[in-house]
C-alpha cells in the first residue's frame, strides 16, 4: 500500500507502554493496591491473574522500536483512509460518521468490554466504541499465520473498523438482543453472519482505496491470504475469563475471503446483507 507520506489519524489513544488500568507494566506496589480496589469495587477475583501483565514483552531493542514506530504510524494512515472512505459512503446516504478510536497497546489493555491480552487479536469494543490493536499482531500475521504484507493488516483494520459500522448501523445490538432468543448453535450462524459482513465492509473499504490509487499490485491478494489464514477459529486462543467480544466463530476461509472480494468489486455498501444471504443459514 502505498501509505508513506499520506495523512494519519488523530483519533488514536497510544497505550503502549502502559499495562491494564493505566499501571506501568510491571505492575508492583501500585498493582497490587489497583487489585485490591478492584476487589473493593466488586471486582472478580477469579479475573485478577488476568490483570497481571504476566505476558510482558522483552525490552525492545533500537531497530524492533523502529519497526514498531513504523508500523503504529502504518495503521493511523489506514485508520485515517477508512475515516475518508466512510466519512464519505455515509455523506452520500444523508448521514454523518461518527469515527471510532484507535486504541494502541502492548500485551494488556483494559477495554471498556473488559481486560484483554495481545492473545485475543485485535478487536472491537462496542461499548466505547474503540478498536483494540497490538501491533505485535503484525509480526504474527506474518509468523505464525503466513499471511505476510502490509495489506493484510490493513484488512484486519478495516475488518474491526466494519464492526465498528454495524455498531453504528445497529446491526450489532440488533444481534445481542437476538441473542437471548437463540441457542448457541444459533447464536453462532449470526455470528459468523456478522464477521462475515465485517470483511465485506473491509472489502468496500478496499474498493475506495484502490479509487484513490493507493493500492499496489499484489495488496488484495495479501488481503484475501490474510482472510483465508485467519478464518474459522484461529484467532481464538485466549484464555477464559477475559472478555473478546470478537471471539466468535468467523466463518471458514472460503467463506471470509468471498465476502471481501464480494466488497471490493462491488464498493456497495447495500450488498452486504449476509443476514439474508440463503448459504448462510
Ligand atoms: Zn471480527
Amino acid at each position: 500500500m502505498l501509505w508513506q507520506g499520506r495523512r494519519q489519524s488523530s483519533n488514536v489513544e497510544d497505550r503502549r507502554g502502559i499495562g491494564a488500568g493505566g499501571l506501568a507494566v510491571g505492575g508492583g506496589v501500585i498493582g497490587v493496591i489497583a487489585i485490591i480496589i478492584n476487589l473493593l469495587m466488586g471486582g472478580d477475583p477469579s479475573q485478577i491473574p488476568e490483570m497481571l501483565p504476566q505476558q510482558q514483552s522483552q525490552p525492545m531493542s533500537p531497530e524492533q522500536q523502529a519497526a514498531d514506530e513504523e508500523r503504529a504510524q502504518f495503521v493511523k494512515v489506514v485508520l485515517a483512509e477508512t475515516e475518508d472512505v466512510w466519512n464519505n459512503i455515509f455523506q452520500k446516504q444523508g448521514s454523518s460518521y461518527q469515527e471510532p478510536t484507535l486504541v494502541l497497546f502492548r500485551d494488556i489493555v483494559q477495554s471498556g468490554c473488559g481486560n484483554a491480552s495481545s492473545a485475543s487479536g485485535p478487536f472491537y469494543c462496542p461499548a466505547d466504541q474503540k478498536l483494540y490493536i497490538d501491533l505485535s499482531f503484525y509480526e504474527e500475521l506474518q509468523s505464525r499465520f503466513n499471511a505476510p504484507g502490509d495489506f493484510a493488516m490493513a484488512y484486519v483494520v478495516a475488518h474491526e473498523v466494519g464492526h465498528h459500522i454495524q455498531y453504528l448501523l445497529g446491526t450489532a445490538e440488533k444481534m445481542a438482543r437476538e441473542r437471548q432468543q437463540l441457542r448457541e448453535t444459533e447464536y453462532n450462524k449470526l455470528s459468523v453472519k456478522l464477521e462475515l459482513q465485517a470483511d465485506y465492509y473491509a472489502g468496500v473499504w478496499a474498493h475506495f482505496a484502490n479509487r484513490a490509487k493507493i493500492l499496489e499490485a499484489g495488496d488484495i491478494e495479501e488481503a484475501l491470504n490474510a482472510a483465508n489464514a485467519i478464518g474459522d477459529d484461529r484467532l481464538q486462543k485466549q484464555s477464559q475469563g477475559t472478555v473478546v467480544p470478537d471471539a466468535f466463530t468467523h466463518g471458514t476461509s472460503e467463506q471470509r475471503m468471498f465476502w471481501f472480494k464480494k466488497g471490493f468489486d462491488t464498493g456497495d455498501l447495500s450488498q452486504g446483507n449476509t443476514f439474508d444471504d440463503p448459504s448462510l443459514n
